[in-house]
């Protein structure tokens, strides 16, 4: 007896010792993709291409996936749900809107701890009050919130251990990415780019939030280091001061940094895609408008641009480029592929941002009739481009014209998946156009900035999403599955021949990754807007997902908005797995007469 409880109290103290020592590694973070016991990064592996190698889910199995457990975010509040979980020794991590995180048992959904930051009147997001997910490095889950600030808790008790200012939520700064982290820094960017912000990517000691090195994407701004005491240091200025931008436009550029970064340990660097520059009236700033619409290679110790690539110069439709760059091997070359709002897909050197590949992977698109694979420029239709007003009788609006994609895109935040099984990239892309004119405009602090009109317009009755299966060789579709609403959620695609992916009608859905047959679907009670995810624990293997409709389509979605208004908000994360093969799981049924003469009725839940 002695000896038992002797043995406990050590297995325990063993165990206590264990779960202290399991922080997050470098290492750990760099293995994501292959490991899967754990999901440690936004984009599965933080080269985005959202595989997993797990398998017990199949065709032949997913048929029987069947809800765990389900939780839900409670509060008055609810809006757009954007999260990606993050699942850490046997813990689930997971935001929620107005800037909220939990942290769940993984197995049951209890509720370990949640931490609502206290957000101040007059926050500005653009796009709802979303928020993507948390990063986790050692002990701590590190998110950003809606008044622009960092925040790091122990993930074991959901303290606080540093929080960190960005930027002024006043100006118009907000931060909805999830963060990513290498070799021990947190790389974040910002949002806030219809408010003239001021776009760049930042680096900091993830331990302490103290800050590293920050990057300005908009050509003009001097970059900075910062020493062990805060001191900092110039680090050069990015691109040459108005080489591509008039007078003094720079200075409130844009090119917000919102949807975060991928990292290849392969190549050593991190890729942020840049939002529009600002305002969106392009007539008012003649010229590239680096490094705005774009993909910017980072290397992650200095924070020095070592690549950029331009998807739309003079950006003239709020194209912004902040679509993930998600790194794959082709043809024997490291490369990474884009899937542009402009409505073009593209696959560039990852070393050097070489164009390799640029092909439309929606029906319409207005702007441009295609890229030049030899300039590594869109070649522009300019009678397409909004008028500029200074041309027009009154100078108060200009020629309006109809462009597609309208500006939210042929893929917006929703993150796309790529099987190295199948070759495919599988991406959540829709089909819409707008109304756009430009309107004189000038900078005030904190309004928005963008001296546009606009109103986005569906361009078939049917559908307006269509999940599609893309060769990036080829550029040839090779199956897709239309949606009538938007498709906003992300997608998941495993080494089981599977695609996982929600939908605003409150699906998440199964298909065969190389037919598309879908063989599985559930309803989770309100629109996905957010990317699943799955790991294994105990022998079986999890999906789980967000559910709650919101983000950028009912506020800014013009007609579009009104065709899905029927769709209800939600806040719940729900999680999935197989029924145990041979389950002793059972529940009784009393019969509902002669109780004493039948036996209880056992039936197996699978
Ligand atoms: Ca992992
Ligand atoms: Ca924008």
């Amino acid at each position: 007896m002695r000896l038992q409880l002797l043995s406990v109290l050590v297995s325990t103290a063993f165990a206590t010792m264990a779960a202290q020592a399991a922080g997050v590694t470098d290492a750990m973070i760099r293995n994501d993709a292959q490991t899967t016991g754990d999901v440690l990064s936004w984009g599965i592996g933080t080269q985005g291409q959202r595989y997993s190698p797990l398998k017990q889910l199949n065709t032949s199995t997913v048929s029987k996936l069947t809800p765990v457990w389900a939780f839900s975010f409670g509060g008055e509040k609810q809006r757009g749900q954007e999260s990606q979980p993050l699942i850490h020794n046997g813990k689930m991590f997971v935001t929620g809107s107005y800037s909220r995180i939990y942290a769940l048992d993984a197995t049951t959904g209890k509720k370990l701890w949640k931490y609502e930051h206290r957000l101040p009147e007059g926050i500005m997001p653009c796009c709802d009050v979303i928020n993507r997910g948390a990063a986790l490095y050692d002990n701590l889950v590190i998110f950003g919130t809606l008044d622009a600030q960092l925040v790091a808790l122990d993930q074991n008790t959901g303290d606080v251990v540093w929080k960190e200012k960005v930027d002024d939520y006043a100006a118009g700064y907000s931060m909805s990415a999830a963060p990513l982290i290498v070799d021990g820094l947190l790389l974040t960017g910002v949002s806030g780019g219809e408010f003239g912000v001021l776009g760049r990517v930042e680096a900091r000691n993830a331990k302490t939030g103290a800050l590293v090195w920050s990057r300005p994407t908009v050509e003009g701004h001097m970059g900075y280091t910062y020493d062990a005491d805060g001191n900092k240091k110039e680090a050069g200025i990015s691109g040459t001061t108005n080489k591509t931008w008039p007078g003094d436009l720079w200075k409130t550029g844009g090119s917000a940094t919102w949807l975060g970064g991928t990292y290849d340990p392969k190549t050593g660097l991190a890729y942020f895609g840049t939002g529009n520059p600002a305002p969106w009236n392009s007539h008012l700033r003649k010229g590239d408008n680096l490094y705005s619409s774009s993909t910017v290679a980072l290397d992650v110790k200095t924070g020095q641009i070592k690549w950029h690539y331009q998807n739309t110069p003079n950006d003239g439709w709020d194209y912004d480029g902040v679509n993930e760059f998600v790194t794959f091997d082709m043809n024997g070359r490291r490369v990474g592929a884009k899937a542009d709002r402009n409505g073009f897909f593209y696959v560039n050197d990852a070393k050097t941002g070489e164009l390799l590949n640029a092909f439309p992977f929606v029906k319409k698109i207005t702007w441009a009739s295609g890229v030049d694979l030899k300039t590594g420029r869109p070649n522009f239709v300019p009678e397409n481009r909004p008028g500029d007003p200074t041309a027009g009788a009154d100078g108060k609006k200009g020629s309006s014209v109809f462009a597609a994609p309208g500006f939210l895109g042929g893929k917006n935040q929703q993150p796309m998946a790529y099987s190295p099984d199948t070759g495919l990239f599988y991406v959540p892309a829709n089909e819409w156009g707008m109304e756009i004119w430009n309107e004189p405009v000038t900078y005030k602090k904190g309004a928005a900035y963008l001296g546009a009109g606009f109103t986005i317009k569906a361009l078939n009755e049917d559908y307006i999403g269509s999940l599609r299966a893309i060769d990036p060789k080829t550029g040839k579709i090779a199956w897709e599955i239309k949606n009538n609403a938007p498709l906003w959620g992300g997608v998941l695609t495993t080494a089981g021949n599977l695609v996982f992916w929600g939908t605003p009608e409150g699906y998440l859905k199964a298909a065969d990754a190389k037919t598309g047959k879908v063989v599985w679907q559930f309803q989770t009670g309100s629109g996905v807007v957010a990317p699943p995810v799955t790991w294994e624990q105990g022998g079986e293997q999890y999906v789980s997902v967000v559910s709650g409709w919101g983000g950028a389509v009912p506020l800014w979605g013009g007609d579009v908005a009104s065709r899905v208004n029927y769709l209800e908000q939600g806040g719940m994360v729900w999680v999935f797995k197989l029924p145990k093969a041979g389950s002793t799981t059972t529940a009784t049924v009393k019969p509902a007469k002669t109780a004493a003469a039948q036996p209880a009725v056992k039936v197996a839940a699978n």
